[in-house]
């Protein structure tokens, strides 16, 4: 949760940029802090969720640690960030999860999720697990229905959660729920979130450290992102062929299902892989350490449930069909019921962030100012 400390610090830290503003050219964050005399809580979390984490404002801060003002501003935006997960939470009492998602518990939910899902396949009849099933049939293993039953209902509560955590950032930030909005605005705030054009804020490549860049964070957040995207588009295309047309799965390797599934799969592996790479060898200093298992988690079941999807797809026609099926949608399952518990929700908040951002700044040209000057400072500095 927020806690009066951490408000403080937040409010220090965006008093002392408001009054130096040095790093006005670098990200939608600090035009968003100019825009304010005082910081709420809404203020706060909102700010926070507009950053990026790229860490281009600590390097450049000559108020950074050690001295006595002690400004960090991508840590402190990290530390408010994961406050407004849990602060926004729905059920509330679930929201202790953020700081207790670890890799281990990650791996145990899924793996009792997997243990569930064969105890019930198998009371279901043990012929399900034990035979072969030609031209790899899913559903004579977990009929449709049961599928149906067990994911939709499941994706109704997650998906409940999600909308309720934003609706709560976006009337805290201080927005009705109902707003109208400006097309264009909107089409730039979507646009800056699918690019992820603050990640990258000076314009170039990512920092890991000082004065050390490359494009690979930009790069495997992509990956991830549309690789998830596409899984997505694959689900769906597989539901409209089987409700709309009644074509029963298993699809051919070149339909557009498994060509859609099987390109998101590895999109997938590599993303998160290099993600869960670069975690660890990023500077610490621009990272809240309160949220290494909260990272770690998501990324490595989104790893997992990716594997055991491509492996499944290789060998469906196999007789370890039936177990790897059961082994895939644990992975699934565990990764659904985690998502709105977990690192996922900061697609959703930052998202909702930059739509704020646009819906102030529009049709104002502030920040495309804004960003002239970044391009000058950047110039000089280099
Ligand atoms: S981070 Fe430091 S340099 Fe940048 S605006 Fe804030 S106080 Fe100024
Ligand atoms: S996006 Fe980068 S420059 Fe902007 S506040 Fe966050 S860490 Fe600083």
């Amino acid at each position: 949760m927020l806690s009066d400390d951490l408000i403080r610090q937040g409010q220090h830290v965006m008093t002392v940029c408001n009054a130096c503003r040095y790093c006005e050219g670098y990200c939608a964050v600090f035009p968003a802090m100019e825009n304010r005399l005082a910081f709420s809580k809404g203020d706060l979390t909102y700010l926070a969720n507009l950053c990026h984490n790229c860490g281009e404002c600590l390097y450049a801060c000559p108020y950074a640690p050690p001295h006595e003002f002690a400004i960090d501003v991508p840590r402190t935006l990290a530390e408010i960030r994961l406050g407004s997960y849990e602060e926004y939470c729905w059920p509330g009492p679930l929201s202790g999860a953020f700081r207790r998602h670890q890799l281990l518990t990650a791996l145990a939910l899924a793996l009792a999720a997997v243990g569930l899902l064969f105890a019930s396949t198998l009371l279901a009849g043990r012929e399900r697990l034990a035979t072969a099933h030609p031209g790899g049939d899913f559903y004579r293993v977990m009929p449709h229905e049961v599928m149906v039953a067990v994911f939709g209902g499941v994706s109704a509560f997650v998906l409940a959660a999600l909308v309720t955590g934003v609706v709560r950032f976006w009337r805290e930030a201080g927005e009705r729920t109902a707003v109208p909005m400006p097309r264009l605005a909107l089409t730039r705030a979507l646009g800056d979130a699918v690019t992820l054009k603050y990640l990258h804020a000076n314009g170039v490549d990512c920092t890991s450290a000082e004065e050390v860049r490359s494009p690979w964070r930009r790069w495997f957040h992509h990956l991830t992102f549309y690789g998830f995207m596409l899984c997505f588009a694959s689900t769906s295309v597989a539901a409209l062929y089987h409700v709309g047309f009644g074509w029963r799965a298993p699809y051919p390797y070149f339909s557009l299902p498994v060509v859609l599934g099987t390109a998101g799969g590895l999109g997938l592996l590599a993303g998160p892989a290099g993600l869960f790479f670069l975690r660890r060898t990023r500077d610490q200093a621009v990272l809240d350490p309160a949220q290494r298992g909260l990272d770690e988690a998501f990324i490595i079941l989104l790893l997992l449930t990716s594997l055991t999807g491509l492996v499944l797809l290789v060998l469906r026609d196999r007789a370890a069909m039936p177990a790897l099926l059961i082994v895939h949608l644990g992975f699934v399952l565990a990764l659904f019921l985690t998502l709105p518990y977990g690192k996922f929700v900061h697609g959703l908040y930052r998202t909702a962030a930059l739509v704020k951002y646009a819906s102030e700044t529009f049709p104002s040209r502030s920040h495309e100012e804004h960003e002239g000057s970044r391009s000058s400072r950047t110039n000089t500095q280099t």
